[in-house]
C-alpha cells in the first residue's frame, strides 16, 4: 500500500492516542489510523427528540432520560410482565414489556441512568411499551440534544484508558478534521456514478458523525458495496482464470439424448428445462462449463445430470459421475442404467464391494473408452483409474467433497466440463459469494406428481395418537422413519434416549418390522439397514440423523422427529425431505419438547413451507453467516458491515460491476483501477486462501 499515506501511519502517531492506549488499541486490533476509521459504531443513539416527562405528549416517538426508581415482575394470566419506572426531575414514566425475557430484566438496576425510546401511551400515567432503551454510561449523561450519536464496542481494557464509546468519538473525529488524512476514492468515476454512490469520504465520516438516519443508510449503503466489490471482484477473477483453457464444443444434442428424452415417464418441469439449456449453451462453447445445480431434495436433478451426460457421449467422450457415498453412487446407477440399457449406452459403477476382477474389468473398459459413463464415489480418484477421453465430470452433493478430490478427478481429463449438483438449500446471496466462480442453475420447483408434506408440530402429550396414525400408515404399507437428535454435546444421553426409544417403538409396532440405526454404528451396519429400507424390508427404522441427504425412498410416507426444537431449521428440512419422495401423500410430524420463542418460529416456518430457499434464508436471518461457510471459510469475511441475509441487492450490483471490470481489465492495470488493485492486495489477501487462485 501507498505508505506515504498517513492514514497507514501505525496508530501511536494518531493524536490524542500515545504509546500506551495504543498497546491495549492493538492488543484490540486496531493497528493503525485506517484501522480506527473501519472501527464502525455498533448502534446510535437517536438523541434528537428528547423531552422531559411533563412534555411527553401521547402518541409521539420520544427519548425520555430518568432514573430507575422501581422495576417488578408480575405474572399475569402465565405471562410474565415486566414493569420499569423511570423518574426525572418532572414526574414518572412507565416502561413495560410482555413476557419478560431475562437478556431485559437483567439489565435495569435500581438507580441506573437511562434513556427510552418509543411512543408514549397514557395509562394510569405516561407510559411507553416494549421501549427501545440504552443503559447509561457515566459519559453519556451529558446529553446534546439534536444529535445522532455513535456507539462504539470497546473493551473493559480500552475503557480504562478512556476509551469508551466517548473516547473513540474524540479519536476519529481527530481524523475526520485533520487534512493530513486524505480518504481517497478507489472506485472509478463510472461505478460511483452508475450505483449512485456517496463519496468514500463522505461515507467514512457520516457513519461516525450521522446528521440523520438517511446519512446512515447511504453511508451504509456504500460501505457494504465495498466489501461485496471486493469479494466478487475476486469471484470474477477466479472464474476468468477457471475457463482460461479451451475445452471441447459439444454442439448437437445428438441421438441419445432424444432417445431418452423420448422414453421419459414424466414431464420435466419448466425448471429442469430452463437449467438443461443452460447447460447445453455452456455445451455448446469451447470454453469448458464450470455450473452448479442447487435445487432440493426430490427436485430432480438427476435426470438433468443424465440428459447432459448424454450429449457428451453423443459426441464420444466420456462422463464420470462421482457422489459422496456408496448408497447415493448406487441408487444413481440403478436409475442411469434404466435410461442408459434404452439408449443404447454404456454405464458402470465402481464400488468397494465389487470383487478385484470386476473391478480391473471396469478399469480397462474406462482406459479404453469401452465404458461411456461411470458412477462411483471417491473410488473414482484413485490413480489407477484412467479414461481414454473424460469430457464430463457430474459431482453430486458437491458440498461433502474438498476443493484436492475434485481437483484430482478434474486432472483426469483435459479441461472438461464440470456439472455440480446440491441439495442443500443456500440462500441466493450467500450462494453467489460462496460459488461465485462458477454459474448458478437453479431448480426451484418440484415435479407436479409431489403432494406437499403435511407438517404438524405437537407436544408429546399427543403422541398415542400420532403412533396410531403411523401404524395406519404402516398397515397401507406405507413407511416410517423416526427420528432422535444425537449432538455431540450430550452425546451419551442422546443414545440413551434414542435407544430406549427404539425399545419402545418396538414394542408400540410389534406387528411390523421395527429396526435402529445411530450414528455411532458402523459404516457398513448403517448402510446394510439403510438398504434394507430401501428394499422395503424394514418398516419402520429409528434412527438419529444418519440418513442420507439424496436417498430416495419413495415409499416412506411418515416422519416423526423428537424433540424438533433442538435441530436447526435447515436440518430438519433436510431431514424431512426423506419422505414425500413419491406420489402418495406424506407426513412429518414435529414433536415439540420445550417452548422457547426462537424454536417456535424455526419450527412454524417449517411447518408453512417447503421451499428450501425460503427455509435457508430465514435461517441465515436467524443464525448469520458463520453456519453456512463452514469452519473451513470461516473468517473469510471479515468485514462486520456484511449482512448476507440483508444484502442481496447490493451484492447484485457489486457483482455486476465487478464483473464488467475483470472483463476489461482483468489484470487491474488501467490507471482507473490501480487504487483498486492496491487496496485488494493489502486488505483482501487473506481471502485468496480461501479460493486458491492459481
Ligand atoms: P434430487 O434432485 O433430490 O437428486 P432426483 O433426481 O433423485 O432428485 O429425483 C427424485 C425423483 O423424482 C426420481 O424418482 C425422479 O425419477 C423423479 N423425477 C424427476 N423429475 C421429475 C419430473 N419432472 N416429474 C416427475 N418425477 C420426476
Ligand atoms: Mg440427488
Amino acid at each position: 500500500m501507498n505508505s506515504s499515506n498517513p492514514l497507514y501511519d501505525d496508530i501511536t502517531y494518531l493524536k490524542g492516542v500515545g504509546p500506551k492506549r495504543a498497546l491495549k488499541l492493538k492488543e484490540y486490533g486496531i493497528n493503525s489510523v485506517h484501522d480506527i476509521l473501519y472501527h464502525f459504531p455498533r448502534k446510535y443513539l437517536d438523541r434528537r427528540n428528547i423531552k422531559t416527562i411533563n412534555q411527553a405528549k401521547i402518541g409521539e416517538q420520544t427519548v425520555i432520560i430518568g432514573k430507575v426508581v422501581s422495576k417488578n415482575i408480575k405474572i399475569i394470566k402465565k405471562r410474565r410482565l415486566f414493569q420499569v419506572t423511570i423518574s426525572d426531575d418532572t414526574g414518572e414514566l412507565q416502561c413495560v414489556w410482555f413476557n419478560a425475557l431475562s437478556w431485559i430484566t437483567d439489565k435495569f438496576n435500581i438507580n441506573n441512568q437511562v434513556a427510552v425510546f418509543g411512543k408514549i401511551e397514557f395509562f394510569n400515567g405516561f407510559k411507553i411499551t416494549h421501549p427501545e432503551f440504552d443503559i447509561l454510561d457515566e459519559e453519556e449523561n451529558n446529553f446534546n440534544t439534536g444529535q445522532i450519536i455513535a456507539m462504539y464496542a470497546s473493551s473493559a481494557n480500552l475503557k480504562s484508558k478512556g476509551l469508551d464509546s466517548r473516547g473513540f468519538r474524540k479519536l476519529i473525529k481527530n481524523i475526520t478534521t485533520n487534512e493530513k488524512y486524505i480518504i481517497e476514492d478507489f472506485l472509478p468515476k463510472k461505478i460511483i456514478k452508475e450505483e449512485n454512490l456517496c463519496s468514500l469520504k463522505e461515507a467514512l465520516n457520516s457513519i461516525h458523525f450521522p446528521e440523520d438516519n438517511d446519512a446512515i443508510t447511504k453511508s451504509m449503503y456504500r460501505l457494504k458495496f465495498n466489501e461485496h466489490f471486493f469479494i466478487q471482484l475476486l469471484m470474477a477473477l477466479k472464474k476468468k482464470n477457471n475457463k482460461k483453457n479451451a475445452g471441447t464444443a459439444y454442439p448437437k444434442r445428438g441421438e441419445y439424448l432424444k432417445t431418452i428424452y423420448k422414453n421419459l415417464n414424466f414431464e420435466l418441469t419448466a425448471a429442469q428445462i430452463r437449467v438443461l439449456k443452460e447447460i447445453r449453451n455452456d455445451l455448446k462453447t469451447t470454453q469448458p462449463m464450470n455450473r452448479l445445480i442447487q435445487g432440493d431434495v426430490g427436485s430432480g436433478k438427476t435426470i438433468v445430470a443424465i440428459l447432459s451426460a448424454s450429449i457428451i457421449i453423443g459426441q464420444e467422450y466420456q462422463v464420470a459421475l462421482m457422489a459422496p457415498t456408496e448408497i447415493l453412487a448406487e441408487q444413481h446407477f440403478i436409475s442411469i442404467k434404466k435410461y442408459c440399457d434404452e439408449a443404447n449406452i454404456t454405464c458402470a459403477v465402481l464400488t468397494s464391494n465389487k470383487s478385484q476382477k470386476e473391478k480391473n474389468i471396469i478399469l480397462n473398459q474406462l482406459k479404453s473408452g469401452e465404458i461411456d459413463l461411470i458412477v462411483g464415489t471417491h473410488s473414482l480418484i484413485q490413480n489407477k483409474v484412467t479414461f481414454n477421453n473424460l469430457g464430463l465430470i457430474i459431482i453430486d452433493e458437491q458440498h461433502r467433497f474438498g476443493v484436492e478430490h475434485r481437483k484430482l478427478l478434474i486432472d483426469k481429463a483435459l479441461n472438461p466440463e464440470i456439472l455440480a449438483m446440491t441439495a442443500t438449500p443456500i440462500p441466493r446471496t450467500l450462494s453467489i459469494t460462496l460459488h461465485g466462480d462458477m454459474d448458478i442453475s437453479i431448480i426451484d420447483e418440484l415435479p407436479k406428481n409431489r403432494l406437499p408434506i403435511n407438517t404438524k408440530i405437537v407436544t408429546p402429550k399427543m403422541l398415542p395418537s400420532i403412533y396410531k396414525k403411523i401404524e395406519k400408515e404402516l398397515k397401507k404399507g406405507g413407511q416410517c422413519f423416526i427420528v432422535y437428535p444425537l449432538i455431540e454435546e450430550s452425546e451419551k444421553l442422546d443414545l440413551e434416549a434414542s435407544k430406549s426409544g427404539y425399545e419402545k417403538m418396538k414394542a408400540i409396532f410389534n406387528q411390523f418390522n421395527v429396526d435402529y440405526i445411530n450414528g455411532k454404528m458402523k459404516k457398513e451396519e448403517i448402510d446394510h439397514k439403510m438398504r434394507l429400507m430401501e428394499k422395503g424390508k424394514i418398516n419402520c427404522l429409528i434412527t438419529t440423523t444418519v440418513i442420507e441427504v439424496g436417498i430416495n425412498i419413495p415409499n416412506a410416507t411418515f416422519m416423526l422427529i423428537e424433540n424438533a426444537e433442538r435441530f436447526g431449521i435447515t436440518q430438519l428440512h433436510q431431514l424431512r425431505g426423506r419422505i414425500g419422495r413419491g406420489e402418495k401423500q406424506s407426513y412429518c410430524v414435529l414433536v415439540q419438547h420445550k417452548k422457547t420463542p426462537n424454536a417456535n418460529k424455526r419450527l412454524s416456518i417449517l411447518a408453512q413451507t417447503q421451499d428450501g430457499f425460503i427455509i435457508s434464508d430465514e435461517d441465515l436471518k436467524m443464525r448469520g453467516p458463520g453456519d453456512f461457510f463452514g469452519t473451513k471459510q470461516h473468517g473469510f469475511v471479515k468485514s462486520k458491515v456484511v449482512d448476507f441475509s440483508a444484502d442481496g441487492p447490493i451484492i447484485r450490483r457489486a457483482r455486476q460491476q465487478a464483473f464488467d471490470l475483470i472483463d476489461k481489465d482483468s489484470l487491474l492495470n488501467k490507471e482507473t483501477n490501480k487504487k483498486i488493485n492496491e487496496i485488494f492486495k493489502y486488505n483482501y489477501k487473506h481471502m485468496l486462501e480461501f479460493v486458491k487462485i492459481g
